[in-house]
């Protein structure tokens, strides 16, 4: 069985059109899924092959973007992330692998540039979504360190934009920045982000308001 299929995507910077491993929804097994939503995959690790990169410009994305991260795109942004990336250029050296190769440092750096690219795109909820995934690969690589690192500072880019953001990525955030109170330690603030996220929304459909009950009850 293939796990994986080539796909297209063509770049929003330099429109150039290159190609992707992108995993088989049939290669895609979730075994279990830990407090904060991270899936435990049996086989392919589908996180790693969430992003792709340009090989010519080092554009970075999430994949599930590739269609509608062009409407974000703007005369200004556009030159403000040509600077980017080419300072990138000029400092690092960066071996593009959009294959089903790709090594976790590789997926490191795509993270790094993405939420450097989301922020110039004033996305902040997704800088958050992206910066969650580097706390999932650095959980797998049994850093706590740096985990946590980078929970601490999304924590920060959540208590800044939150409150604007539309309810998905708001119940998405609160959920998080609970969830990030209860891994410093921090219960009780950690109850009273899920109580509020618990009172104010019922959305049985929704997963990140599962979890947070879910999460709530193991604070007791
Ligand atoms: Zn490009």
């Amino acid at each position: 069985m293939n796990e994986f299929i080539r796909d297209f995507a063509i770049c929003p910077i330099c429109e150039k059109e290159f190609a992707y491993d992108k995993v088989a929804s049939t290669a895609i097994k979730v075994s279990s899924y830990d407090l904060d939503l991270k899936p435990e995959y049996r086989g392919v690790n589908v996180l790693l092959y969430s992003m792709v990169t340009c090989p010519d410009c080092y554009f970075t994305f999430q994949e599930s973007d590739k269609n509608y991260i062009y409407d974000f795109i703007n005369e200004t942004n556009k030159n403000q992330i040509e600077e980017f990336l080419l300072k990138i250029k000029m400092n690092i050296s960066l071996e593009v692998d959009n294959t089903s190769q790709k090594s976790e440092n590789f997926f490191e750096s795509q993270i790094l540039i993405a939420s450097n690219i989301y922020s110039i795109l004033n996305l902040p909820s997704e800088v958050i979504k992206v910066l969650i995934k580097l706390s999932w690969l650095y959980r797998e690589q049994k850093d706590e360190e740096k985990e946590l690192g980078v929970l601490y500072y999304c924590a920060k880019i959540i208590e800044n934009y939150y409150e604007k953001f539309n309810e998905d990525d708001f119940i998405l955030s609160s959920f998080y920045l609970g969830y990030i109170y209860y891994r410093f330690q921090n219960k009780k603030e950690a109850a009273n982000i899920l109580d509020s996220l618990i009172r104010n929304y019922n959305n049985p459909k929704n997963q990140y308001l599962k979890a947070a009950k879910f999460l709530r009850g193991e604070l007791n």
